[in-house]
């Protein structure tokens, strides 16, 4: 079978093409685009003067505002008649990205995404159906590129639907399911309650857009049982979906280091954290032509896997995603990430997933007060054996002890769109 695996064999060959790529990138970026040229002469970068990886440390980092500015076609380092495609991203916060692709582009994230697929395990027998966005957005593109590159029949259903999802399901018999995780929870418990699923032969979800919660996944399996789950990571500035995923050891996410350089570093010094430690992933590619992207900040946090995963694949990997680096607040001189509490509430019995965090100051010293919701049903005469139990899981995991109080299911407020959970009361 054709592979889409790189041909490194060795952490020293990886290195030697990412050098390759980086020392390609910069140049090209500098000799391209203006902004980009500017920001290079800035730190006093010359043509031709990388010569190590290390010298990647010495480039300025590139952030979304590069990109606002030079809306509609930002950053862009080709001639516009070599762009064939445009995507934008759904701007969560504020205006939306546009970015640039040149056929080579858009082949080389084929070339990605078909090797997600292969990460899957999936073979040309599957058929996969694609209940993610069209239009665009890059979901569906990628999502139906790749699939077609690695073989497989790919079914284009596009989202929601769920009549229709099912009626493929059971007519195509479609294998495997790329939606968004509380599609495929939706989805379901629709096959659960229409008792279909000696009908279909769904085996698998690849997850996009959100990453999916082990309460998602768990519950999905319960009523799929399904061979296996996977969270797919991308954003539209590098690419799009499909520039890594879990393979089946699930630990930790393989991502594509042969296309762009990762580093992890801390949000407020820049610098780079240990390996383990989280920080903010900043992303340089080594192959992108209309929009290449250099130390490219994407404020998503996680942490670098070190060592060997136990599946064998040599590509390097990142932990989960864990939350926004502009949600980080400091209290102590601790950084904490809302991630950090969402992962540790999460591996309590008899706690709920939603809480809230209020920062107060009293006599010069920082207060953290945390409310968490019990999970449904807890009897309230436990609630402060489970308070202590928060205190020293929180207290443990992320060295800094807060005030904790149970408040009983569905107290706290509720958002469909991105919940506040952080209020901060403390005066500067
Ligand atoms: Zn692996």
């Amino acid at each position: 079978m054709t592979t889409f695996m790189p041909s490194f064999r060795s952490l020293d060959e990886l290195q030697a093409i990412q050098l390759d790529g980086l020392k390609w990138t910069v140049d090209h970026a500098y000799s391209g685009s203006e902004i980009y040229r500017k920001k290079l002469k800035d730190v006093g970068y010359t043509p031709g003067s990388i010569k190590s990886l290390d010298d990647l440390q010495s480039l300025p980092f590139t952030t979304s505002s590069d990109l606002a500015e030079g809306y509609p076609f930002p950053l862009l380092s080709v001639p516009l008649k070599d762009v064939v495609r445009l995507h934008a991203s759904s701007g969560t916060t504020g205006k939306r990205k546009v970015l640039c692709y040149t056929q080579k582009d858009i082949d080389d994230w084929t070339h990605m995404f078909a090797r997600c697929y292969e990460m899957a395990d999936l073979t040309r027998e599957d058929r996969v159906q694609i209940c993610v966005g069209y239009g665009v957005w890059t979901a569906g593109a990628g999502f139906q590129l790749g699939c077609e590159r690695f073989g497989a029949l790919a079914v284009p259903a596009g989202p929601g639907n769920l009549e229709m999802q099912i009626e493929f399901l059971m007519d195509f018999e479609s294998t495997v399911l790329c939606c968004t995780a509380s599609m495929g929870l939706l989805l379901a418990e629709e096959v659960e309650r229409r008792n279909v699923r000696h009908l279909i032969k769904l085996e698998k979800m690849v997850f996009g857009s959100e990453r999916s919660s082990e309460a998602m996944r768990s519950r999905i399996r319960a009523l799929l049982n399904l061979k296996d789950m996977f969270d797919i990571p991308g954003m539209t500035e590098l690419y799009g979906p499909g520039t890594g995923l879990e393979c089946r050891a699930h630990d930790g996410i393989h991502y594509w280091a042969d296309y762009y350089i990762l580093e992890i570093v801390d949000p407020e010094t820049l610098q780079p954290v240990a390996d383990g430690e989280i920080g903010e992933m900043v992303v340089t590619t080594l192959s992108k032509e209309a929009v290449p992207l250099i130390r490219y900040r994407t404020r998503d946090l996680s942490a670098a896997k070190p060592g060997v995963c136990p599946c064998g694949n040599l590509l390097p990997r990142h932990d989960r995603i864990l939350g926004r680096s502009d949600d980080m607040f400091i209290v102590r001189a601790v950084n904490i990430y809302p991630g950090q509490i969402d992962s540790v509430l999460s591996g309590l019995a008899g706690i709920g997933s939603e809480y809230q965090v209020v920062l107060q100051r009293s006599e010069g010293k920082d207060i953290m007060n945390l409310r968490v919701e019990a999970e449904l049903g807890l009897e309230p005469s436990s609630f402060p054996e489970k308070a202590a139990l928060v205190r020293e899981s929180v207290k443990r995991k992320i060295l800094v002890t807060p005030e904790v109080e149970i408040v009983p299911y569905g107290s706290l407020p509720r958002s469909e769109r991105k919940t506040k959970r952080i209020i901060d009361m403390r005066q500067e």
